[in-house]
C-alpha cells in the first residue's frame, strides 16, 4: 500500500538541457521495487490535483539512503514548482506505486526506450550493478541528438564496469560522431541486428505512451511473447 510521507531535498542534477534530477532524503525509509514510481505533490490537500500532483519514476536504486526522480521540465506549473524548489525544501509523495518491476529471478531484460522513459531503466539497472546480480542487460536507448542522452555519464560507467549490460544508444536526429552510436529509429531491423536474443529476454516498454506504442507494434510484428512484456504508459505526455 502507498503511504504519503515528507521527502527533503539535498541536491539537484541537470541531465540535459530540459532534463533534471532531483534527490530527497524521505522521512519515512521508502520500501520500494527498481521500477516503481511515486506521486508527488505539491497540492497534498487535494489528491484529484492532476496539474499539481504527477507520478515519476524512481531514477535511483532503493539501494540508496535517497530517493532520487527525475522530469523533463516543462512550462508547466509543477514544472516551475520542481524548478523553485531549494536544498532543504520539503514536499510530499505517495509511495511506492506501479507493478512493472524488475526481480532478481529475471536472468535476461531489455529495454526498447526513448528520451525521459529511461527513469524507470535508471533504477533498475543500477540495483543491478550495486547489489552484484549477473542479470544479462540490454539498453536500446533512443534520442533525437546526443546532448538529449539522459544519464549517458553513468550509462558508459556501468557499461565499462559490468560485462553483462549491454548498452546501445541511437539518434533519430542527426548522424553519431561516436562510433558506438546507431542512427535512427529503433525498428524490426534495429531489433533483429542489435537484439536477436529478444524471445529469451524480459522486455520492458516504458515511456512517453506514443513511444510505448511504437514499441508495443514492433514487438508485436517480432513476435515477442505478450508475457514476456512489461509495458508502462508515462500517462500526461
Ligand atoms: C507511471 C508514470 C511514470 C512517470 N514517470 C515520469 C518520469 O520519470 N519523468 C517524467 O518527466 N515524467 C514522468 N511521468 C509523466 C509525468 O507524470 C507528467 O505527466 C509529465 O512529466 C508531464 O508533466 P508536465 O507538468 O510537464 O506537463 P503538463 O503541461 O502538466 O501536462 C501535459 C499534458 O498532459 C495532460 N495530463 C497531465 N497529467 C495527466 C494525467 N495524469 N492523465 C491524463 N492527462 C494528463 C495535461 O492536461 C496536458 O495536456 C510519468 C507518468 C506516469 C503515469
Amino acid at each position: 500500500m502507498p503511504k504519503e510521507t515528507k521527502i527533503r531535498l539535498i541536491e539537484r542534477i541537470p541531465r540535459t538541457p530540459t532534463i533534471e534530477s532531483f534527490r530527497f532524503i524521505p522521512e519515512h525509509k521508502i520500501d520500494f521495487l527498481p521500477g516503481q514510481f511515486l506521486e508527488l505533490r505539491f497540492s497534498p490537500q487535494d489528491p484529484r490535483d492532476r496539474s499539481l500532483n504527477k507520478y515519476l519514476s524512481f531514477s535511483s536504486s532503493p539501494t540508496r539512503e535517497y530517493i532520487e526522480v527525475t522530469k523533463r521540465l516543462s512550462s508547466s506549473s509543477f514544472s516551475q514548482r520542481l524548478r523553485s524548489l531549494k536544498t532543504d525544501d520539503e514536499v510530499t509523495i505517495s509511495a511506492p506505486l506501479g507493478g512493472v518491476v524488475f526481480t532478481p529471478h529475471y536472468k535476461k531484460i531489455g529495454f526498447f526506450i526513448g528520451g525521459i522513459g529511461i527513469t524507470p531503466a535508471i533504477s533498475i539497472m543500477e540495483y543491478i550493478y550495486e547489489t552484484g546480480l549477473d542479470t544479462d542487460v540490454l539498453l536500446i536507448y533512443s534520442n533525437r541528438t546526443p546532448e538529449e542522452i539522459a544519464f549517458k555519464d553513468i550509462l558508459d560507467i556501468w557499461k565499462a564496469h559490468n560485462k553483462n549490460f549491454t548498452i546501445i544508444y541511437t539518434l533519430t536526429d542527426c548522424q553519431p560522431e561516436d562510433s558506438t552510436c546507431l542512427s535512427g529509429r529503433i525498428d524490426k531491423d534495429m531489433i533483429l541486428r542489435q537484439a536477436a536474443d529478444y524471445p529469451d529476454r524480459i522486455i520492458y516498454l516504458v515511456g512517453p505512451p506514443a513511444m510505448v506504442k511504437t514499441m508495443q507494434e514492433v514487438c508485436n510484428d517480432i513476435g515477442c511473447a505478450e508475457h514476456n512484456l512489461k509495458i508502462e504508459n508515462f500517462i500526461g505526455y
